[in-house]
């Protein structure tokens, strides 16, 4: 309802995180006609740009349209982008933007401004900001938004601190912290599969499942750049941020609507019915060398510790203590430098029952957010033709070739264009957000105490560690390759 008229203010604009995402989302949905013309974007941080440096950053990671008419876009996208030099912790920047501001409000006749504060900023200089905001740039009866990325603190302690700080100066209403996994197409869509259909949603079910196992693998390390990733660790990067929340929306209950609040609700009460991690059953890892040597492990990496044991993999079993889910296992697995890039949810169904069927497959469900968003269900047919025996093949819906005339916006696109209409829905709130450190803190402890195991090294490229097949067979998920009918995907269209 405030995507007329808004200023949008990025604060920390000559960073990297506004430079490669901010600034092109808000692209992207002006370019998909999804950001009003009146929109005003102000960048503002303390180096010395001009404009024209501002734009020269943005431009490489922004996906124009070929020929005049993408030229054009950029062109005009560009007149609504302004950038303000100033400090974060005097009021005198905060001053000069506001007239800024005020001059172009006036200019298009506001009456109730609508401001939006991104902040592309470490968190260190969070409340600083937020504090001269309040102090120089507030407009009260809710037309004051900021948007916070994460880091939401290190661990239970600095997550409560910064809740903490910012909630007298602004509302929970007013605030959209925001986790981009949240806005992935497949993410999305969890919601209205699961619950937009009977026969998935009937056997979405401790009699039905026998495991779920949602994986994070990316085919490269940390390259030459590991200083900040040796203070946080796979754990702090993705799991307890972007795969819980995949979690939670793989097993919340149906929500009474789909209305902001009903949906947090349901993410929190399942989130409430977790057990405490247990820490003796973890399974972690860190890269080494790759097998032909060619290329480095961890510690090769300058920017970090030589003796560090951050994890660059981690398993972590939860389990879910409610009437739906209660003795299934949920495996979180999560790591750098392996065989392939991919984000999956993989459910796998019990066993058929024995008697005219010996060793047949068990059915899986894999929805795959990244890359190229899929859901497949393998699934028994006969084999065509005069046999009668059973084979695995899948129902396929692979977007690239369903979806072929449909624009899929990036996850900031999506999340930036929701927090522009006020919606809260696909953002995290303070309760979610503590109940997930609360969670996280014990094993973190641990995993970083005097007692803490070593981390299992896994070369650089493999497929996975060498421990986590038998790990995952004793979470009750049966691989694939270890039955008689070998399963291979027929490509058939474009991936
Ligand atoms: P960044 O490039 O290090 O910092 C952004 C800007 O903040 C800098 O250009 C700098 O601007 C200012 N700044 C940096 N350190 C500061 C300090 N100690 N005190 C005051 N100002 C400082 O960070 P980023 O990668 O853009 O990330 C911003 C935030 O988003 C971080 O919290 C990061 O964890 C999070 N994040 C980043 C990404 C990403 O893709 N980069 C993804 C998810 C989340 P001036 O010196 O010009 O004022
Ligand atoms: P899969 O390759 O059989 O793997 C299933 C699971 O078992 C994965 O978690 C895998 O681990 C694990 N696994 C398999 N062999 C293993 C081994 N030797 N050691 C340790 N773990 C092992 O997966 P799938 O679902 O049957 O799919 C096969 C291929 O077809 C995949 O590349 C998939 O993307 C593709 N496919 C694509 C579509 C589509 O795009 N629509 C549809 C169907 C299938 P990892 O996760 O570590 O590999």
């Amino acid at each position: 309802k405030y995507e007329k008229d808004t200023t949008f203010v990025i604060f920390g604009a000559s960073g990297d995180l506004a430079k490669k995402k901010t600034f092109p989302a808000l692209f992207g949905l002006f370019r998909e006609g999804y950001l009003d013309p009146t929109t005003r974007i102000y960048g503002y941080a303390r180096s010395d740009l001009s404009k024209e440096d501002l734009r020269e950053r943005v431009l490489p990671h922004m996906k124009i349209p070929d020929g005049p008419e993408g030229q054009e876009k950029v062109e005009k996208f560009f007149k609504m982008v302004h950038y303000v030099q100033g400090p974060y912790d005097t009021s005198e920047g905060y001053q000069n933007l506001k007239k800024i501001i005020e001059s172009h409000e006036k200019e298009l006749g506001v009456k109730e401004p609508h401001r939006l504060f991104y902040f592309a900023l470490p968190p260190s200089v969070f409340f600083t900001v937020a504090n001269e905001i309040k102090k120089n740039l507030y407009v009260p009866n809710g037309g004051t938004r900021l948007i916070v990325e994460k880091p939401f603190g290190h661990d239970l302690k600095s997550a409560r601190k910064l809740v903490r700080e910012l909630a007298p100066l602004f509302s929970e209403d007013e605030i959209f912290r925001m986790d981009h996994y949240l806005g992935k197409e497949l993410v999305k869509n969890l919601l209205v599969m699961r619950f937009g259909n009977t026969f998935l949603n009937a056997a979405w079910n401790k009699e039905n499942l026998q495991s779920i196992v949602i994986s994070f693998k990316e085919p490269f390390g940390t390259e030459g750049r590991g200083g900040y990733f040796d203070k946080i660790g796979i754990i702090r990067d993705v799991m307890q941020n972007h795969l819980l929340q995949i979690l939670t929306l793989v097993t919340m209950e149906r929500p009474v609507s789909f209305d902001p609040e009903s949906v947090r609700d349901e993410k929190v009460r399942v989130l409430k019915a977790i057990a405490p991690i247990d820490t003796k059953d973890v399974l972690v890892g860190q890269y080494g060398k790759s097998e032909d040597g060619s290329k480095p492990g961890y510690l090769d990496d300058e920017t970090v510790d030589p003796h560090s044991k951050c994890l660059t993999f981690a398993a972590l079993p939860f389990k879910i203590e409610n009437e739906r889910w209660d003795g299934v296992p949920v495996i979180m697995r999560a790591g750098k430098a392996f065989n392939e890039g991919k984000v999956e949810i993989r459910l796998q169904y019990k066993a058929v029952a024995s008697g005219v069927f010996k060793d047949i497959p068990q059915n899986e469900l894999v929805i795959r957010v990244q890359p190229s968003p899929a859901v497949y269900m393998k699934f028994n047919a006969k084999t065509p033709g005069l046999s009668n025996l059973a084979q695995v093949t899948d129902l396929d819906l692979t977007y690239s070739s369903r979806y072929k005339d449909f624009w899929i916006p990036e996850a900031y696109e999506v999340l930036i264009r929701e927090a522009l209409q006020g919606d809260h829905s696909n953002f995290v709130r303070d309760d979610e957000l503590d109940i997930s450190w609360k969670l996280f803190t014990p094993l973190l402890e641990y995993l970083e105490g005097p007692d803490a195991p070593d981390p299992e090294i896994y070369p650089y490229g493999c497929r996975d560690p060498p421990g986590l097949k038998k790990y995952l067979e004793k979470h009750g998920y049966n691989i694939a390759e270890q039955h008689h009918h070998p399963y291979t995907w027929p490509v058939t269209s474009p991936e």
